[in-house]
């Protein structure tokens, strides 16, 4: 998972980051307010924690922002003012939560799980689609009675793909979600995932098939 951390003390930004990626999330910081509103509205993550007071733009209005573009990932707000209205403030913005400085590690944890538990597109235990789940504790593949299981970066290519299902995913989404913006990995890297998916879709007999748009990327199809 995904979350873009925008603050503009660098150390507290960092630290943040740190604390996301021991608890296995890629975590990535912006350090000013339109900065962090371009990242926010990439698309690129699956929760924003997100300062309110930033140099160039509050947290306040670039939540506000991302709900005027449609954008729904879910939003932890960050501030050291405890005071109610702007808790309210923050709310009615559009935020999903909001926590106030300094805060212990668990807590940041714990809020950020529940947020994402809450969205209708991150399941907890499973996706489905078509005749197959994919569990995603155990990165177990199945299909009927046939189960195989997905590497690492396997199970997260197909985790994409199956929580887009309306949407054609693009190669270059798929590279920046899976492997990061500055990894070696190239587009290559995710034909060779999407191959071995392809094996894998097959091997437990799924009508599950995952389909190349020239020049735009991929959806999972059923075909009968
Ligand atoms: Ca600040």
């Amino acid at each position: 998972m995904n979350v873009l951390v925008v603050e503009d003390e660098r150390n507290l930004a960092d630290a943040i980051v740190q604390i996301l990626e021991n608890a296995s999330y890629n975590a990535e910081a912006a350090y000013d307010g339109r900065s962090g509103l371009r990242s926010a509205l990439s698309g690129l993550y699956d929760a924003v924690v997100l300062d309110v007071m930033l140099p160039g733009m509050s947290g306040y209005e670039i939540v506000h922002e991302m709900r005027r573009e449609g954008v729904s990932t879910p939003v932890l707000l960050l501030t050291a003012r405890t005071a109610t209205a702007d808790k309210v403030e923050g709310l009615d913005a559009g935020a999903d939560d909001y926590m106030t400085k300094p805060f212990e590690a668990d807590e940041l944890l714990a809020r950020l799980r529940a947020l994402t538990r809450r969205r209708g597109d991150v399941m907890l235990d499973e996706v489905a689609f078509g005749d197959i789940t994919l569990a995603l504790d155990t990165h177990d593949l199945t299909c009927g009675d046939s189960t195989v299981h997905l590497s690492g970066k396997e199970f997260e290519v197909m985790s994409i793909l199956m929580s887009s299902t309306s949407r054609v995913v693009s190669k270059q989404d798929l590279l920046l979600r899976v492997w990061g913006a500055d990894a070696e990995a190239s587009e290559n890297s995710v034909e060779a995932y999407v191959s071995f998916l392809r094996k894998k879709l097959s091997h437990v007999g799924s009508k599950v098939q995952i389909t190349t748009l020239r020049m735009l990327g991929y959806r999972l199809e059923i075909f009968s």
